[in-house]
């Protein structure tokens, strides 16, 4: 009895209330302390500093409920900076969780959310409610924080923020370029929002700040009296080692292996593990080490058309509103099959729906063109990719991610690779059949994590990507009437297939292959120039920065299957 009367008086204390507040507010920089790779005296004043911050704070109002309802938006933050630490294990909230809030569609909205919803209500139920229900107690209550208790308080806090900035100032010690705007959260996930925003904007205007530009494309060489064609196959979320090409125990490519006069890129990594990132690089000069001129040129569409070619744009995803919209529309023509109607919005098209609008372009005239496919390839929810006929692994249906579901999750993957086998042997079959001097890229714009290992990581695009979602499949199929007319080209490519190379290579690859000069592409990218130059792999990091992508916050686990896959990287 006394014990709960102590619990009952406890209750109504605006200092119980103080301090609860206090410890709720800094739950997150003491997750953080432990997850991120700070040096430890960095890491200790990367706590003091937020818990001073909020000890000062609190006693604003003599009421501290007040002040956790001013600041509510900081309470919502923290919520979902738990739901992040929770969902891959590190990382504050970064750039492009927030960018990914307004840029994915419905149907992909609702895959990912459908299984995230636990983990937001628990978050929910077991800190954002009670910290406002607490805060509105405190506000109800009669008491009030003494005016010495607030001063003794509001000294101490200021005493400890003296003492963690003089940590914070020993960081050239560590050898270490620490920033409260990058390794003190709030400010950080505040400064990632502000980032976010600043390239929303500049996404916006992308229009405008591209118009002007031209690549002044020619076309240098042609083959004699033939068409040509040629066919860039954008790739979603595919795994270099689930391929059977690329020597996964499953036979997952039987069409590609018989396909004559392909080659595959063995050491091929992805510039960035997030769609809207790595996919414009894949489509402009823009790489991870000169993100910025994203946003004065325009895209390889442009530089073919203005070579002469017709360009079409056939994409089964919805991508008008990001930046690679744009670069559709720059297409002559442009067919966006995330409009088609499939009896729900949730529900997207088979890859296989884009053959016939392909066959009909090939058909339609006899100019040179140049094709765009951009698939979905093996997106989650992975059954959802392909028809019945290509559920060949077994049991492959799966009512939500969870490490329970793993045998499931990868056969179905597995099958998603097979069918993506299809589609591509399939457009492969139609520009043979065309008898036109053609080529076709393929390649995937990131990886995915599936539960490969203890961390039990899935998906993709999370602040710090993995071996798995680095690793993508590449690939260069070569009409026989092309190596006919531009036979030292093929050779080359082939000869380029060991290299390490990453999706930078496509654009200025793809031009050189069509013999498209313009001062923008640069040879030494081009697999199929004798000049291609072998350059350490730049990632995309998270305020656009680039930084070799083994220094990108890889674990253990990650170098190991670099090493089984022999990915090149520096190794100290
Ligand atoms: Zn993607």
């Amino acid at each position: 009895m006394q014990f709960f009367n102590y619990i009952r008086k406890w209750c109504q204390s605006q200092t119980s209330f103080y301090f609860v507040f206090v410890l709720l507010s800094i739950i997150p920089n003491l997750v953080l302390f432990f997850t991120e790779p700070l040096p430890f005296v960095l890491g200790l004043a990367s706590v003091g500093i937020p818990l001073a911050i909020m000890l000062c704070v609190l006693v604003l109002a003599p009421k501290p409920g007040i002040v956790v309802w001013c600041l509510l938006p900081k309470v919502i933050l923290d919520g979902g900076q738990l739901v992040l630490l929770y969902l891959f294990g590190e990382s504050v909230i970064a750039v492009d969780m927030f960018l990914n809030l307004t840029s994915s569609n419905a149907s992909e909205a609702s895959e990912l959310l459908s299984n995230i919803f636990v983990v937001i209500s628990c978050v929910f139920l077991f800190y954002t409610l009670p910290t406002l229900l607490l805060a509105f107690r405190s506000v109800r209550l009669k008491e009030k924080l003494t005016v010495d208790f607030r001063k003794k308080w509001a000294k101490r806090g200021g005493m400890l923020l003296l003492v963690s900035a003089v940590l914070c100032s020993s960081f050239p010690l560590f050898d270490y370029s620490f920033s409260v705007k990058n390794d003190i959260y709030p400010a950080n996930a505040l400064y990632n929002l502000y980032f976010a925003i600043n390239k929303s904007r500049k996404n916006a205007n992308y229009k405008k700040t591209s118009a002007d530009f031209s690549f002044k494309a020619v076309k240098s060489d042609r083959a004699e009296k033939q068409r040509e064609v040629y066919v860039l196959v954008v790739g979603e979320t595919g795994r270099a080692m689930e391929w059977g090409l690329y020597g996964y125990e499953r036979e997952t490519t039987p069409n590609l292996k018989k396909t004559a006069n392909l080659v595959y890129l063995k050491d091929a990594v992805t510039q960035s593990n997030n769609t809207h990132k790595s996919v414009p690089i894949i489509l402009s000069a823009a790489s991870a080490e000169n993100y910025e001129i994203l946003y004065e040129q325009k895209s390889i569409v442009t530089a073919f058309k203005e070579a002469g070619f017709k360009t079409v744009v056939i994409a089964n995803q919805k991508l008008t509103t990001s930046i690679i919209g744009c670069f559709y529309r720059e297409a002559d023509t442009f067919i966006d099959m995330s409009t088609f109607k499939t009896g729900s919005y949730l529900k997207s098209l088979h890859d296989d729906a884009l053959l016939p609008y392909l066959e009909k372009e090939l058909t339609k005239s006899d100019d040179n063109l140049f094709i765009v496919l951009h698939t979905y390839g093996s997106h989650f929810n992975y059954y959802e990719r392909y028809p019945k006929d290509f559920s060949i692994f077994t049991p492959d249906k799966a009512d939500g991610i969870r490490a329970s579901l793993k045998k499931e999750l990868r056969n179905s993957y597995d099958n998603t690779i097979c069918y993506t086998d299809y589609v591509l042997s399939e457009i492969i079959k139609r520009l043979d059949k065309s008898n036109t001097c053609a080529v076709l890229a393929y390649l995937s714009d990131h990886g995915e994590d599936i539960f490969d290992d203890n961390r039990n990581r899935y998906l993709h695009a999370s602040p710090i990507p993995t071996y798995y979602q680095l690793h993508i499949p590449y690939v260069y199929w070569f009409s026989e009437d092309y190596k006919t007319c531009f036979p030292q080209k093929f050779e080359q490519v082939k000869k380029h297939a060991d290299v390490p190379v990453s999706t930078n290579s496509l654009f200025h690859t793809m031009l050189d292959i069509a013999s498209i000069k313009t001062d923008v592409l640069d040879e030494s990218y081009s697999l199929s120039s004798e000049t291609f130059v072998i350059r350490d792999r730049m990632y995309l990091g998270d305020h656009d920065n680039p930084v070799p992508f083994w220094k990108i916050g890889l674990k253990k686990q990650d170098f190991i299957m670099l090493d089984k896959w022999n990915i090149a990287y520096e190794k100290e």
